[in-house]
Parts: structure tokens; sequence; C-alpha cells
């Protein structure tokens, strides 16, 4: 029974071996890295966007429809589609499993959406954004999330509608069956330098991906201090002989051609 046991283990490391061997980030690089930021907010455009483009990254901008930011500086947000970063789907309501607090109305709960609601949704987002980037193609961030609209787990129709989904959870051991519609991220609340840091560090040692989800920069809920990012965009850039980066839809373009 143990000599089975030391079989099946011995298989499953010359596997992962095996299968590791196949997936290489470009260039030779170690690690992919990848900046997402939720909600269309005023700290993005005036924080986060020249700090990225300082240091010579693109970051991808999951925008929900109903964002007085979106509104109110849409000619921005054009700009900063054409200069390379990336406007993503965050849905246009921003609807959320009512078990997430209060603050989720009874109107936008997604246990009250049905599989059409939900869908069209996405659509009618997809819509918005093309209005302001022209483009056809985009990746797609759960809002809180969640998954499952009136009972039905939607991200089969995920799947069809965009190139890419985000999720959150820890940066993966292994690119070995890495799902590009469940990807998982890093949410923060005020971290420190060296938390972030220790982030990147983790996905070189494991050669994986670690995508940050951040929401307010500089200042708001779920924070991460302007030069705390500051301090990360120089960390990656210093390290950019080992370290891959680029929106979160060209990174999920590439592991789609290249993992498999
Ligand atoms: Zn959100």
């Amino acid at each position: 029974m143990k000599q089975i046991l030391l079989i099946l283990i011995a298989i499953f490391f010359l596997l992962t071996i095996e299968s590791n061997a196949q997936f290489n980030w470009p260039d030779g690089k170690k690690a992919a890295v990848v900046f997402t930021y939720d909600d269309a907010l005023d700290g993005h455009l005036d924080v986060a966007v020249p700090q990225l483009d300082e240091f010579g990254l693109k970051g991808t901008f999951y925008c929900t429809g109903n964002s007085p930011s979106l509104y109110n500086r849409t000619d921005e947000w054009r700009k900063i589609a054409r200069n390379g970063h990336e406007l993503g789907n965050h849905t246009i309501f921003h609807p959320c499993d009512g078990t997430r607090g209060d603050w989720v109305k009874p109107e936008y709960n997604l246990k009250n959406y049905t599989l059409e609601q939900i869908v069209v949704e996405l659509k009618a987002a997809n819509t918005l954004l093309k209005a302001i980037d022209g483009k056809t193609e985009r990746t797609f961030a759960y809002t809180c999330c969640d998954f499952v609209a009136g009972g039905t787990d939607f991200s089969g129709e995920v799947e069809k509608l965009f190139t890419g989904g985000r999720l959150i959870g820890p940066v993966p051991e292994t690119m070995i069956g890495y799902n590009v519609y469940k990807t998982p991220s890093q949410g923060v609340d005020s971290p420190t330098v060296e938390e972030l840091i220790a982030s990147v560090d983790e996905a070189l040692k494991k050669g994986t991906i670690v995508v940050f989800l951040f929401h307010s920069v500089g200042g708001g809920y779920l924070n991460v201090g302007a030069e705390e990012h500051r301090k990360l965009c120089e960390y990656v850039q210093k390290n950019e002989k080992d370290i891959y980066t680029g929106t979160f839809l060209e990174v999920m373009q590439y592991i789609k051609k290249t993992g498999k």
C-alpha cells in the first residue's frame, strides 16, 4: 500500500515538472504581475494612471456603468484606453449577493436577478464601454467576486462574452490548470509596501502570477496609499527583466495561447 502511494506521489511530481516545463513566460521572464482597479474611481485617473505611466506599466480598470467618474470624465477614461490601459467590464449596476451587507439594495441583489438579467446587463455594459474605447474584446471582473445570479452560475456566459474573468484568491502554486475565467487576485486594504512587494516576490518564487485588485488609490475605501502604490510600480519596473506585465486582457491572451 505504502509503495503504491509512493509511486503515485512520484508520478504526480513528474507530471508537475513536465507540465511546468511546458509553460514559459515570454522572454525568459519568471512571473507575471497585473494591476487591476475596480469601480472606475477618480483616484484611478488622478493617482494610479499617472504612476503607471511614469513606470511604463499598463493597468486594467474595471468600470461600472453607473460610476459618476465615468460620466463626469468620460474623455479622460477614453484617453487612458487609447494609451494602452484596458477598460474592463464590471457590470452596469454592480449587483452583488445580498449577504455581502446591507449596502446591497434588494433591486441589485444577485439573488433576485435572473440569468437573462445578468447576461443582458453584461452585454449593455460592453456596449457602453465600446462607445467609450471602440474595443470589442475585453475582460470581466465579477462584482464582489459573485458568479451566481438567481441561483444559477453565470460563469459559462462570462466565457462566451469575455477573454478572461477575475475572482479573488491566493497567488497560484502553478500555472497548470490555470483558469483564465476564474483567476485569483489579491484584494488589498491599506497594505504596506512590504506586503505588496511580498506578493510579487511570491509569484516570482513560484513562477506564476500575481493579479492585484485595487479599489481606491490615494484615499477612499479598500484603499492603497499613493506612496505604497508608487513604490510597487517602481519595484515592478526595477525587476522588469524577470517580470512580465500587461493589461489583464494581454496577460490572459498570452496564457490562453501558451498554457494549453
Ligand atoms: Zn466592484
